[in-house]
């Protein structure tokens, strides 16, 4: 089990920044929405919304299951966190409105997560599809491997 430390009263820039996504999209920020927002910045691995609920239980809150997985679907749906393939974790979106679809490479062996967009590969991959007479509207991959630390030490010993 993870164990978060909670800066009290105090909401991040980042956590902010989905605050205002979530008021532009016309959807209200409630204080379940803004308390999951603010256990995936802190998180530093993906976590699954039983992760979420222990986390608010060590601060005395309790959101049920539904509640969580359904926070969870709308802030994927609004591109402010996303769903590790490999892991079935949320993670909150590091990139923000970058072009192309968003993700991951995936440490094996320490479990550090890159995320990244490349609006090219998008393309190549909608050319691909083309060519069997579909029509793409999403990208879902993963890139499972070592970073560069893990490659480096594997490397060298
Ligand atoms: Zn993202
Ligand atoms: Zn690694
Ligand atoms: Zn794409």
């Amino acid at each position: 089990m993870l164990h978060l430390v909670f800066a009290s009263g105090i909401v991040s820039l980042v956590v902010q920044d989905s605050i205002r996504v979530l008021q532009a999209q016309g959807y209200k920020v409630t204080k379940p929405r803004k308390q999951v927002l603010e256990i995936l910045e802190q998180a530093q691995k993906p976590v699954s919304p039983y992760d979420i609920q222990g986390f608010l239980r060590q601060k005395g809150k309790h959101l049920n299951h539904v509640t969580i997985y359904r926070i969870l679907d709308l802030l994927c749906r609004l591109n402010l966190a996303h769903r590790v393939l490999s892991s079935g974790g949320f993670v909150k979106c590091a990139l923000g409105d970058i072009e192309g679809c968003h993700r991951f490479m995936v440490c094996r062996h320490c479990g550090v997560i890159q995320e990244f967009a490349d609006k090219e590969l998008c393309q190549r991959e909608n050319k691909v599809a083309q060519n069997f007479g579909f029509h793409t509207e999403h990208h879902l991959s993963e890139s499972s491997g070592l970073c560069s630390n893990c490659y480096r030490k594997h490397l060298g010993g």
